[in-house]
């Protein structure tokens, strides 16, 4: 595969990395998008992951046991009903780095953030701010000024936002750590990002961690852009909790159930939670006693009975992780996104910016890209890939996203980008 040092910006050679790729046969268990007749080049996975092929009739086949078993689903069938979400919890585990008793696949990352919030944003006396970043997604920032103003607490005061202070628009550590240091008495909860959805820089969990806890405030974080794309070590990085979607790189389909992660040492927590009947210790949930005794670990959380047609998704593209191995994905994932960049540079440096930090640990598979030029010729070149049968991303004001995901990119995909974008330049 690519080394940076080794490439050529020929076809031949971009053919002959994926000809030696060990991961080049698991593009074939994806549903590809056609354009004009062939495969488009798709680098959204960091929006919408493709369709694993084995997901229509993992679905189906519940649907079949409704129809068949009716009520009985619950206790027959290959995979029970009633224990449903049990079955994705080891790999769910693996995947983030966590102990099977800390994770659950449960709601969406919305509702998971503001559950978790209510267990762990817990305003004290003199202790009642929320650090996040600036450029926040939307969701994570209004849910964040949500929880404030829940506990009466006024934005203006209690949220702080730590402004991006490189030149690309990404965080140093050092701004990072330096804020919880300079506010760390009154902040009652970090909250920040595992991969940042806009500029794809990847942040250093457990450094984050200690900073926070060592300054006595709680930390969560959103993995939306880090599960399935960066390694994760949920469990040795020491933070509270987190969560994340799944329709994203882990390519569970539209809506998918999403995750969460609590960790061990708040698995038998007395702190307050929004609870709900799937939440009661399972041996004795359906006595349907009045008092609630929660399930010790993430499961604790879960409010309702699983989503079984949902789940059968995550299940089939968990097992695709599992197969493929974690630490190969996150090699190839290395080596083609290393190969876009350099031939960003070597290419069409005159066009695009890369914002994406530079340093394999810094960063995960999207490559965030900035036009040079008006933002219109942003939009333009935007809107020539998709015409070109290349699907990336646009983000407001003015960011191209393209992200090769391991499982079923290739370097020719990255080439046939970068040789549309220096067509684009000709043509202009
Ligand atoms: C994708 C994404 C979300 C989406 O939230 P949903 O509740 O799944 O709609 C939230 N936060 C971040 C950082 C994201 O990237």
């Amino acid at each position: 595969m690519s080394d940076p040092g080794r490439c050529d910006a020929s076809e031949d050679w971009a053919l002959g990395a994926d000809a030696a790729d060990p991961l080049g046969r698991f593009r074939a268990e994806f549903c590809m998008p056609q354009h004009e007749g062939r495969d488009i080049a798709y680098f959204c996975g960091n929006s919408l992951g493709l369709q694993p092929r084995a997901t229509r009739k993992a679905v189906t086949d519940e649907l079949d046991y409704w129809a068949e078993l009716a009520v009985e689903g619950h206790f027959r069938g290959r995979l029970p009903w009633m224990d449903y979400h049990e079955f994705v919890r080891d790999d769910l585990a693996a995947i983030v780095g966590a102990r099977p008793i800390e994770v659950v696949a449960m709601n969406s990352l919305s509702v998971n953030l503001h559950l978790l919030m209510v267990s762990f944003y817990r305003p004290g006396a003199g202790r009642a701010a929320i650090l996040i970043e600036k450029s926040a997604f939307p969701s994570d920032r209004y849910a964040v000024e949500a929880q404030l103003r829940f506990h009466g607490q006024d934005p203006g005061e209690s949220l702080i936002e730590l402004a991006p202070d490189e030149a690309d628009g990404t965080l140093s550590e050092a701004a990072i750590l330096a804020a919880i240091e300079k506010h760390g008495s009154r902040i009652a909860l970090v909250l920040l990002p595992g991969v940042q959805y806009l500029t794809g820089q990847a942040l250093d969990l457990a450094t984050i961690t200690k900073a926070a806890h060592a300054q006595g405030c709680v930390v969560g974080f959103d993995l939306a852009h880090a599960v399935g794309n960066i390694d994760l070590h949920l469990h040795d990085s020491g933070c509270d909790f987190a969560v994340w979607c799944s329709y994203k790189y882990l390519n569970s389909g539209p809506g998918a159930v999403a995750g969460a992660f609590v960790h061990e040492r708040h698995a038998r927590t007395t702190r307050p939670r929004f609870a709900g009947w799937w939440g009661h210790e399972k041996t004795t949930r359906f006595e349907m006693g009045p008092e609630f005794r929660p399930t010790p670990g993430a499961d604790g959380w879960q409010l309702s009975n699983p989503p079984i047609l949902a789940l059968a998704p995550l299940r089939i593209s968990l097992e695709v992780f599992r197969r493929a191995g974690f630490d190969a994905l996150r090699e190839k994932s290395r080596a083609v996104t290393g190969y876009l960049e350099w031939l960003i540079r070597e290419r069409v440096a005159d066009v695009l910016d890369i914002v994406t930090p530079t340093e394999p640990a810094r960063r995960g598979c999207q490559l965030s890209l900035r036009v040079k030029g008006p933002r219109e010729s942003g939009r333009e070149l935007f809107e020539h890939l998709q015409r070109d049968g290349i699907v990336v991303d646009w983000r407001e004001p003015d960011i191209i996203r393209a992200a090769p995901t391991p499982l079923y990119n290739r370097h020719v995909d990255c080439r046939r980008l970068i040789e549309s974008v220096a067509r684009w330049r000709s043509a202009r």
